[in-house]
């Protein structure tokens, strides 16, 4: 074989190994989550391929920032787990910086999201048994019942009317019960106890040991908590009995006020964006 001959069928190798320009690149089809360092309160990201919802806001409007650092250009659902301030307060902000398709909320707080922002025709108050799915990613709704919340209630009862979510990808399971209370996993254990296995548990209510209990953590037996809650916050969270019990458990453990911003890829988390 002569030396053109080489070099030829050398070329042809290499082009032969190229990608075939009508295959799309290969598209990432695991599962994100990030869980935002947005000091006391909750914002979780999850994204696929198919697919961006947001779990809460945070207090403020630097959620934006967050979500554009994670490649954010719109929201196919936001979800307000309830109406306190360290869940919602940046939502504002994100309806303003990008286009949201759909909003779900608990109870009967419709007529303060009119008040707070434009886009409140999308808003869709939800309750157990409520189901979407986009593409391999499915989310459901296990709290509250339909037409058990009442968001004029004190504080406890704001919390324990909670949206609680599922979200399942492939072997991945996201448990995210918002602010959800004792009370409020009561009525989970009695009514949706089969549905509460999850790999990864953001704890309720940051911590707080009136949101998570060996009984809690019995029922999701997580692998992995996160705890979303801010550095010396006033309400001491995370609770100690509560570290305690995840300890015991053996789980892993991450918090967003010791390590910041928590990223999961599958089920497998780290600290850091
Ligand atoms: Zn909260």
């Amino acid at each position: 074989m002569n030396t053109r001959a080489v070099v030829f069928l050398a070329l042809l190798s290499l082009c032969s190994c190229q990608q075939n320009p009508h295959v799309p690149a290969a598209v990432d089809t695991r599962l994100s989550a990030t869980f935002f360092d947005v000091g006391q309160g909750d914002a979780a990201l999850l994204q696929t391929a198919e697919a961006t919802i947001v779990i809460d806001t945070g207090r403020n409007g630097e959620i934006v920032q967050f979500l554009r650092q994670q490649g954010v250009t719109h929201i196919d659902l936001l979800v307000l787990s309830h109406p306190h301030a360290d869940h919602t307060g940046g939502l504002g902000a994100i309806v303003r910086s990008f286009p949201v398709t759909e909003l779900w909320y608990a109870g009967d707080y419709r007529g303060k999201l009119r008040q707070m922002f434009h886009a409140a025709r999308i808003a869709e108050a939800v309750a157990a048994g409520k189901t979407k799915t986009i593409g391999r990613l499915s989310l459901i709704v296990l709290h509250p019942e339909p037409g058990a919340v009442n968001a004029r209630g004190g504080e406890s009862d704001v919390n324990s009317g909670s949206l609680v979510i599922k979200a399942s990808y492939g072997e991945s399971r996201y448990m995210f019960p918002g602010d959800c209370e004792l009370g409020c996993w009561e009525e989970l254990f009695n009514l949706h106890r089969s549905d509460l296995r999850a790999d990864v548990l953001k704890a309720a209510h940051h911590g707080s040991r009136n949101g998570t209990s060996s009984g809690v953590l019995g029922n999701v037996r997580p692998t992995t908590v996160i705890i979303s809650c801010g550095r010396n916050n006033e309400y001491g969270h995370p609770h100690q009995i509560v570290l305690v019990m995840i300890q015991k458990l053996g789980a892993r453990l991450f918090r967003t006020d010791e390590q910041g911003t928590i990223h999961c890829t599958g089920t497998d988390c780290r600290a850091g964006a």
